[in-house]
């Protein structure tokens, strides 16, 4: 048995070193490397992408999965069995010419859909929306569900998350947002974000972002700071995990609140357990678990007034002249302005899942069958005027934002509304047991920091999202957590 365990072992090393070097190589094709490179690496990471398939599916890893199962006692080696099962079945299920087809048309639908976008033209994308949405509804039905078919595509990102348990949890948020939105929009204290206007060089910028990250905790010798147009963190290993950032030198909020989310995300991978190394155990969780440590830094912690009461005179040693006049109270209120928008990333806090919800229902009806991709645009924007009170003018600032459906990627979505919902129960709890305020106004987070590590981040992918939340909560999902949150915020911020 002990050889066969050495046998598995050595797969997955070999599995997640092939892993690493395609990290490192996504990380420069969005960094440094050279326009003329492209095409060359990108041959290069399908290449590496094949041997990982290879090594997944191989007969060698069936053996000694069917082997090992049921047969080994190390609580390490029986979760790295039961992901590499899981891997094993969900692309052993599909058919191989399937699965081929698939990958090919994800690749040309990302190309598609960037120019579709660019040129406001859904019609061009719809041909290949529709094929993605047939592949998807097919391949649910390979991997098998309970309940609804949905189901299959949300246990990718966010295992043990269900159609049932959203449909009961989103609408009571959405009632609550949109009632608290029409607070918000009725009340005496309305902020100005015109305050924050001012020339804000990029280097200063950089320093700020930088020292706020070394304060959270981020080992600056286990990663690196670097700029791109889409900002990333990116795992190859717990000792190497980067973070990206962009600048817009009129407006700081982009890479100061983007800089810390991405911080969020990389101090979980920095501090994985070393024992889950060369496993596929050594990352986060869940998309959602993973989301909910970026914005709690990002919101919890960074927009929070006691954040802004030990940093402002930092930030304003940064940045432009005309914030040395600007108070601290304007400031707070104007890095917390609501206002709903047409485009998801630039929501606020309060609107930002009401964004979520609207893709969830379509893609639930999508992949149900109960709705056709060519009513897409119409059904988007009646949705976005009834939760939001906007209405899109082009398809290029409505259904045709975000990247996610053009690479297929159903049922990833919900993991972003949840990563709020299991932020806020974190933080709560977090405050049952220590001090965060006071962590959080004299700029020292290591508590914090430590917290975070003991309860969520060294587990990597040993626990499953919800037993996470459970164990460190006491509690299951609960929106109640995130709706109490929100109010105190803006009733403060407000004034109402
Ligand atoms: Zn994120």
């Amino acid at each position: 048995m002990k050889e066969t365990v050495n046998e598995f072992m050595d797969l997955l090393r070999e599995q997640t070193s092939y892993g690493e070097a395609i990290g490192l190589i996504a990380w420069d094709m969005r960094t440094k490397a050279p326009k003329k490179a492209m095409d060359n690496r990108s041959e290069v990471l399908g290449v590496l992408a094949q041997k990982v398939h290879e090594i997944q599916t191989s007969e060698a890893m069936r053996n000694c999965i069917d082997k090992l199962k049921g047969n080994v006692s190390d609580p390490v080696v029986i979760k790295c069995l039961e992901e590499a099962e899981e891997t094993y079945n969900k692309t052993a299920k599909i058919p191989k010419d399937e699965y081929r087809a698939y990958v090919t048309l994800q690749s040309k639908s990302e190309s598609k859909w960037s120019e579709a976008k660019a040129q406001n033209d859904f019609a061009g994308f719809l041909p290949y929306l529709e094929k993605l949405v047939e592949f998807n509804r097919t391949f649910a039905d390979y991997w098998g569900y309970n309940g609804h078919r949905y189901n299959a595509l949300l246990h990718n990102y966010e295992p043990g998350v269900t159609v049932e348990l959203l449909d009961q949890v989103f609408p009571k948020i959405r009632k609550a947002l949109t009632e608290l939105l029409g607070r918000v929009k009725e009340a005496p204290a309305q902020p100005d974000p015109s305050v924050l206007k001012g020339h804000f060089p990029k280097g200063q910028q950089t320093a700020f972002s930088k020292e706020i990250l070394k304060r959270m905790g981020y080992d600056f010798d286990a990663g690196r700071l670097d700029e791109t147009v889409h900002p990333f963190a990116i795992g190859l290993n717990v000792n190497d995990v980067r973070v990206t950032t962009k600048y817009d030198e009129s407006d700081f909020r982009t890479a100061v609140f983007g800089t810390i989310h991405e911080g969020g995300h990389a101090l979980y991978e920095q501090n994985i357990s070393e024992d889950l190394s060369f496993t596929p155990l050594a990352t986060g969780t869940s998309m959602g678990i993973h989301e909910s440590q970026s914005l709690f830094w990002e919101n919890f912690i960074a927009r929070s007034e006691q954040f802004w009461e030990n940093h402002y005179p930092l930030f304003q040693t940064y940045a432009p002249d005309n914030f040395r006049e600007l108070s601290l109270n304007s400031f707070f209120a104007a890095v917390n302005e609501v206002k709903p928008s047409l485009i998801r990333i630039e929501a606020d806090e309060l609107t930002y899942c009401l964004h979520i919800m609207i893709r969830y229902e379509l893609e639930k009806a999508l992949i149900a069958g109960d709705m056709d991709a060519k009513d897409l645009p119409s059904r988007w924007n009646d949705k976005m005027e009834e939760y939001l009170g906007v209405r899109p003018d082009t398809d290029a600032e409505g259904v045709l934002q975000d990247i996610h459906w053009s690479g297929g990627d159903f049922g990833y979505f919900p993991s972003y509304a949840l990563g709020y919902m299991y932020a806020a129960q974190f933080d709560a709890q977090m405050r049952e047991e220590i001090d965060v305020d006071k962590a959080v106004r004299e700029g020292d987070f290591r508590i914090i920091k430590e917290w975070l590590k003991e309860k969520i981040h060294r587990h990597g992918k040993m626990k499953k999202p919800l037993e996470i939340l459970t164990e460190v909560t006491g509690e299951g999902l609960n929106p109640d957590y995130l709706l109490r949150y929100l109010e105190t915020k803006y009733k403060h911020i407000y004034q109402f």
